[in-house]
């Protein structure tokens, strides 16, 4: 059983032969994780018992003659963000060292309905704060392709498990590029589906209006199935969608020509030369494939960063306000006054990103500063939205990188929080107008270190992203 080459589809077809067992994979995907865990610190914990219950049930339906489910038996690893019943979850902070959810959030229950296999939960940033895995609590992840260096974030397990092979697919969540910038550093695939397509029940709240819950995968392929498992109207999220969820696999037909791509002015500015030439051989393969590509213009781009750290910070300072000391395990031990034990818990638990961003946050929302940030942040919100809106008049897709820069060494810009900030410009803009965008390979620098490809679409238009983003990794597969 070679774990770290398993798709979904070779999990069902060896289930479907008898090669192995649900139960029998999950055991050896356990072991397998648990002794490959110390290169990468991926996984934060392990739930063996869930693990092997969830494998348990495919062979049973496997055993009565039933389907194994769109995921049965596949390894799944999960965002620690994500609440999982009876299962730790920490978020990546010390607050929550010890928290164990009453609960499963919507898109944990739907993937193990459909006989996903959760082997555990993925290291991340503190409250997804972050774009290289090392505002974690519980130590910086090491991108498997290149130890030395971060495997981005915030979702940088979630990503390292699937490069690594520890896990088939993942869930991670996107706030500003959590999902689509780690999956381009390790070199996999990472999906930011449309706002509202995925449910965020028991997704913990960083900023609620940019927060979203996609898969992590080695294929498009696989990232499709996944999110058509977790997509859809949820009742307990009053935000997911009433779109109908399309069967997407059955949309890969390898057929892009005559599709119109734009390829955004603002974004090439920025780029170092040798993620731009990556970028621009992956451009000439799309028009190799039949699609017709031009030059289209996002103006509000250079004003994204400022916009989105005035409102991913702003909702921050409000949804982290509930950890208190009082509820959610973590309180300091010192302190007289009730006061007192607020400032300490808050003092001691959160880290050093966290507390900049409930001040920053702070700030803009207070009443003397409110309309001078928020409001203005807001507005400039608005005219993103329609930079793609109107792009996407013209055309189907838009093509751009992901980062300016490919995975960097670790420690390199911890001092420097604006270089961090400055490092999501591709990637806030789509969050931001709330479209479907995504990272898929593009390649590898001279040094070997990968670089994805984002491609963004309209609102619910899933199907040609994946579509052109299959199509994309079919070339790039036969290089
Ligand atoms: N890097 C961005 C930030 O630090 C995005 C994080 C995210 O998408 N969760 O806010």
């Amino acid at each position: 059983m070679d774990i770290p080459s398993l798709t979904i589809d070779r999990v069902r077809q060896a289930l479907l032969s008898r090669q192995f067992s649900a139960s029998e994979l999950a055991a050896a995907a356990l072991r397998f994780a648990e002794a490959e865990n110390a290169k990468t610190n991926a996984y934060l914990h392990f739930c063996p018992e869930r693990a092997m219950a969830a494998a348990r049930r495919v062979d049973e339906r496997i055993a009565r003659g039933e389907d194994p489910g769109a995921l049965g038996g596949v390894p799944v690893a999960v965002k620690d963000v994500i609440v999982t019943k009876g299962v730790k979850t920490t978020c990546g902070s010390r607050l929550l060292a010890d928290y164990i959810p009453p609960y499963d959030a919507t898109a944990v229950i739907r993937i193990e309905e459909a006989g996903g296999v959760i082997l555990g939960k993925t290291n991340c940033d503190e409250f997804a704060m972050g774009s290289s895995n090392e505002n974690s609590a519980f130590g910086p992840v090491r991108n498997p392709v290149a130890p030395d260096r971060v495997p981005g974030g915030s979702s940088g397990g979630s990503a390292a498990v699937v490069a690594q092979g520890t896990a088939v697919v993942s869930l991670g969540s996107d706030t500003g590029g959590s999902i689509r910038q780690p999956a381009s550093f390790c070199g996999v695939v990472g999906v930011t589906p449309t706002y509202g397509r995925v449910s965020r029940y028991g997704l913990t709240a960083f900023a609620s209006s940019l927060d979203h819950i996609g898969p992590l995968a080695r294929s498009v392929k696989d990232a499709a199935t996944v999110l058509a498992v977790i997509g859809g109207r949820d009742p307990r999220d009053s935000t997911s969608a009433e779109a109908p969820v399309p069967d997407y696999s059955a949309h890969l037909t390898g057929d892009v020509k005559g599709l119109k791509l734009g390829l955004p002015v603002e974004y090439l500015r920025h780029l170092t030369s040798e993620t731009g030439d990556l970028i621009s051989r992956g451009v000439d393969q799309l028009k190799a494939l039949g699609c017709e590509v031009r030059e289209i213009s996002l103006p509000a781009t250079e004003y994204a960063i400022a916009c989105y750290y005035i409102i991913a910070t702003a909702e921050a300072s409000s949804n982290l306000a509930r950890y208190d000391g009082v509820r959610y395990t973590f309180r300091s031990a010192t302190g007289d006054t009730l006061a007192d034990m607020y400032r300490n818990t808050r003092g001691e638990g959160f880290g050093a990103e966290c507390k900049r961003r409930i001040m920053l946050g702070t700030y803009v929302l207070s009443a003397g500063y409110y309309s001078a940030y928020y409001l203005k942040a807001q507005k400039v919100r608005t005219l993103i939205a329609r930079d793609f809106a109107n792009a996407f008049q013209e055309v189907d897709a838009i093509v751009a990188p992901v980062s300016p820069f490919p995975a960097f060494k670790l420690g390199e810009k911890v001092d420097d929080p604006l270089a961090m900030y400055l490092s999501d410009i591709f990637t806030i803009t789509g969050s931001l107008a709330g479209i479907p965008c995504m990272s898929v390979p593009c390649g590898k620098t001279a040094e070997g270190l990968p670089v994805g490809m984002q491609v963004l679409t309209k609102h619910f238009d899933e199907t040609t992203m994946f579509r052109l983003a299959d199509a994309f990794e079919n070339v790039q597969k036969k290089q």
